[in-house]
C-alpha cells in the first residue's frame, strides 16, 4: 500500500520508502510479508486480487520495487535475487544465434557468464572497449541484438558516454544495457541518458549495508520485447527475492542518497589524498582531471562520481598485497557498495584478466575521511618500498 510521491526529489522518495507504510497496523514502516500463498473466500474468489501466489506476488517486494523505479525514473523495475540473475534474465532474452556486443575490463562474473552463456546458446559474443567511441561504433555497424556497457566499469573505472552508447545501439538495432552498480541511480539515470535496460547489483551501494544479496532492473517501455522477455522469464523461472531480503533492500534504499553522497565525497577527498603519496603510481577515479573520462562523467553524473577506485602502488604484486595487508581500518573483503571501505587486489582475484598486478580496488565507505587517510597513509609509508 503506497501513496504516490513521483513528484519529489530522490531522498524524499527515499526516506519515505516512495510512501509505503504497514497497512494492517498503520505502523510508519512498511511489514515483511512473508506469506507463500493467500487466501480465497467461499466464493473461491481471491480476498485481494492483488495476490495469489509467493512467486508472482509478494507486497514486501512490489514495495521495494516501486521505490526503485522512483528513483530510476523508471516506468518498471524488477527485482532478483543476485545481480547476476539479474544478469542472466537479460541474457535469456536473446534469440539463439543472436549478437551479443559487450565491453572488455567489467565484473569478471558478468563476462565469464558471457563466455559460457553465448557459446552454449550460439551466439556471437563481441568483446570492445566500449569507452573509445571509434570501436563501439565499428561494433555497431553490424546488427545486434544487445550492447552491454558498465558505467563506471570495474575495476577499470572506464566511462563510457551513455548518450552515444544508445544512438550507436539504435543503429545497430540492439537494446542498450547499462550496468550502473557504481552509480547508483542517485548519480546516474541511465534511462534518461538512452538506456534501455537500467541495471544494478543491489547487493551494493543500493542496499549499502553488505547483507543482502539482490539485483535490480528498470527500464522506460514495459511493452518493448525485451522487457516483455525479461518477465516472463522472471515469472516463469522464478528467479525472484525473497520478502526478508526486499525488505532490508527497502531499509537500505531509504539512504541511498545520503549515503552515496557521503561516500563519494569521501572518495574524491582521498582520490585527492592519494595522488598526492609517493608509492602510489596512478589513482583511477572518474572525479579527478587526470582521468579520461572526467569530462564525460562531469556531464552524466551528478551528486559526485561514485563510491569506487582503483590505485596502482609502486612496484607489483608483493608491494600492493603489502599495502592491503598492512591497513587496519580498511577491511579486506571483495565486493563494494557498504557504508565500510573495503580494500581488493583484484589480481588474486582474476589472475591473467590484465588486470595490473598492482592495482588495488577500494569501496569507499562513510567514515571519517581522516581515519581513512591515516590508515592508508600508513599502510603506504612502511619500508618494503
Ligand atoms: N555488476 C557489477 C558491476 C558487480 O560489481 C557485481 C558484483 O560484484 C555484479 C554485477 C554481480 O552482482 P551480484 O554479486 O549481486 O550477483
Amino acid at each position: 500500500m503506497h501513496r504516490t510521491v513521483k513528484q519529489y526529489h530522490p531522498a524524499t522518495i527515499a526516506a519515505q520508502a516512495s510512501g509505503h507504510f504497514d497497512v494492517d497496523s498503520s505502523g510508519v514502516i512498511p511489514g515483511i510479508k512473508l506469506a507463500t500463498t493467500y487466501l480465497r473466500g467461499p466464493d473461491y474468489a481471491l480476498l485481494s486480487n492483488d495476490n495469489s501466489y509467493g512467486r508472482d506476488d509478494n507486497d514486501t517486494v512490489r514495495a521495494a520495487e516501486e521505490t526503485l523505479r522512483q528513483l530510476e525514473e523508471a516506468e518498471a523495475t524488477l527485482l532478483f535475487p543476485s545481480g547476476m540473475a539479474a544478469v542472466a534474465s537479460v541474457f535469456r532474452a536473446v534469440p539463439n544465434g543472436g549478437r551479443i556486443v559487450l565491453q572488455t575490463g567489467i565484473y569478471h562474473g558478468v563476462t565469464a557468464f558471457a563466455e559460457s552463456f553465448c557459446a552454449r546458446r550460439g551466439i556471437e559474443l563481441e568483446r570492445v572497449d566500449v569507452s573509445d567511441a571509434d570501436l563501439l561504433r565499428a561494433a555497431c555497424e553490424k546488427p545486434a541484438d544487445i550492447v552491454w556497457i558498465e558505467v563506471p566499469s570495474n575495476p577499470w573505472l572506464k566511462i563510457t558516454d551513455i548518450a552515444v552508447a544508445s544512438k550507436l545501439s539504435r543503429e545497430a538495432g540492439a537494446f542498450l544495457v547499462v550496468d550502473g552498480t557504481a552509480a547508483t541511480p542517485i548519480m546516474t539515470k541511465a534511462l534518461s541518458l538512452g538506456a534501455d535496460i537500467s541495471m544494478h547489483s543491489a547487493t551494493k551501494a543500493l542496499n549499502g549495508h553488505s547483507d543482502v544479496m539482490a539485483g535490480s532492473l528498470s527500464c522506460l517501455n514495459p511493452e518493448s520485447v525485451i522487457w516483455q522477455s525479461i518477465m516472463r522469464d522472471r515469472h516463469d523461472a522464478g528467479a525472484i527475492i525473497g520478502p526478508f531480503e526486499a525488505w532490508l533492500l527497502l531499509r537500505g534504499l531509504r539512504t541511498l542518497p545520503l549515503r552515496v553522497e557521503k561516500m563519494s565525497e569521501n572518495a574524491l577527498a582521498l582520490a585527492r589524498f592519494l595522488e598526492s603519496r609517493e608509492n602510489v603510481d596512478e589513482v583511477w577515479y572518474p572525479g579527478l582531471g587526470s582521468s579520461p573520462g572526467h569530462h564525460i562523467a562531469k556531464r552524466q553524473m551528478r551528486s559526485g562520481f561514485g563510491y569506487l577506485m582503483s590505485i596502482l602502488i609502486r612496484g607489483g604484486s608483493l608491494e600492493a598485497l603489502g599495502v592491503a595487508g598492512r591497513l587496519e581500518l580498511v577491511r579486506r573483503a571483495t565486493s563494494l557498495g557498504g557504508v565500510e571501505t573495503l580494500v581488493e587486489h583484484r589480481a588474486t582475484i582474476e589472475p591473467q584478466s590484465g588486470i595490473p598486478d598492482n592495482l588495488l580496488r577500494l569501496s569507499i565507505g562513510i567514515e571519517h575521511i581522516h581515519d581513512l587517510e591515516m590508515d592508508l597513509d600508513r599502510a603506504l609509508k612502511t619500508k618494503i618500498f
